[in-house]
């Protein structure tokens, strides 16, 4: 069994196999988590993202972590939101299992994810965090190496989301 859960934390303190960056296409930084993880990675992490070419939107890439304490940092492109109707709901649950897919290749047994698009990228809260549940329970519904999945939100608010929501899971 894989556990599932949310907490209320900075996600680059995260003591896990490998964090989740919500990054913008260019992967070469920004603001929000994207900065944050940027920042306590080190220079490193940069250089790294600039052998990669960027990432479409939905899709996932992994490199190290460097001075985070996680050992990976999987790089997803979140979709902005356009009002919903544009595939968004889709483009988002894409992140959510392009990141566990490559976590799952590496066989590692725990990832932080942060609240994909919900900054910036503008998706509301409440149904960016229905999405994430679901596609998440979705992937584990296979075998695979993941032992904890944590749902790491910046906000009292998003956390209170994430709980009503896993509660009815
Ligand atoms: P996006 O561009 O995908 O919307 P943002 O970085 O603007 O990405 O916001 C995504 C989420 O990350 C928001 O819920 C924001 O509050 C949260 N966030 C920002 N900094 C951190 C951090 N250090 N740890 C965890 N979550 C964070």
């Amino acid at each position: 069994m894989t556990s599932l859960r949310a907490i209320q934390a900075d996600i680059t303190q995260l003591n896990v196999d490998a964090i989740v960056n919500a990054a913008n296409s260019s992967l070469l930084g920004g603001g929000g988590v994207d900065g944050a993880i940027h920042r306590a990675a080190g220079p490193e992490l940069l250089e790294e993202c600039r052998t990669l070419s960027g990432c479409p939107v939905g899709q996932a890439r992994l490199t190290r972590g460097y001075r985070l304490p996680a050992q990976f940092v999987i790089h997803t492109v979140g979709p902005v939101w356009h009002g919903g109707t544009h595939g968004e709901a889709q483009l988002l649950a894409s992140c959510y299992r392009e990141s566990l897919s490559l976590v799952a290749a590496q066989q590692l047994a725990s990832v932080a994810f942060p609240c994909i698009s919900t900054g910036v990228y503008g998706y509301p809260p409440e149904q960016a965090v229905e999405v994430a549940i679901a596609a998440v329970q979705d992937f584990l519904r296979s075998p695979c190496s993941l032992r904890e999945v944590i749902f790491c939100c910046y906000s009292a608010g998003d956390l209170a989301l994430y709980q009503s929501c896993l509660a009815h899971f």
